[in-house]
């Protein structure tokens, strides 16, 4: 228990280091039991690390938490990203209660037809909103990557990235832009 506790705290100052470099806010560092693997949560400004990553050797330990102190240098982007998500979807639900509200009751059948015409698009724009904010989480993981290499080296992220791949917690993209990144662009 002590020595989890010591390394808990040799973490904390890891991640308040690894801020310092990278110019933000320490973010907090939560330790959870769960086996989720390591996370970011912008919402809050935290990391949390489960066991089996603090059971990571230590060289793969350093690299995932400049990646999530890397996560943390895109907290203001990925709150508005949430923000316009949360907007954009109430300015669409809006759409059919206004002209619920507009229509008189005796018109209401008159509404089914551009209703369905709604639902339909609804579901066409949540689809293209999901694969757009698809695409911004693994432009977001790319870059704390690159944040990651900033500080370690960009051979030890590869390393590292290669390691953990084999837990199924890296995708194939985030090691060929590292492989990129060591090797340069052919
Ligand atoms: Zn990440």
């Amino acid at each position: 228990m002590k020595r989890l506790r010591a390394q808990e705290a040799r973490i904390v100052s890891l991640v308040a280091a690894d801020a310092a470099l990278l110019h933000v806010t320490p973010p907090h560092v939560r330790f959870v039991t769960t086996s989720a693997g390591p996370c970011y949560e912008a919402l809050f400004n935290r990391i949390e690390l489960d066991r089996a990553t603090l059971a990571l050797p230590e060289p793969l330990l350093r690299i995932v938490v400049a990646h999530e102190v890397g996560h943390a240098t895109q907290r203001r982007t990925m709150l508005l990203d949430f923000a316009f998500t949360v907007m954009f979807l109430m300015a669409l639900l809006s759409i059919p209660c206004i002209v619920f509200a507009l229509a008189p009751d005796e018109e209401l059948w008159r509404v089914s037809v551009p209703g369905i015409g709604f639902v339909l698009a609804f579901f066409a724009c949540m689809k293209k909103r999901r694969a757009h904010a698809a695409s911004r989480a693994a432009m977001f993981e790319l870059d704390a990557d690159a944040k990651a290499a900033s500080i370690c080296g960009a051979a030890s992220a590869l390393a590292a990235l290669e390691a953990m791949a084999s837990r199924g917690w890296i995708d194939a993209a985030r090691i060929e832009a590292m492989r990129m990144r060591v090797h340069g662009r052919r």
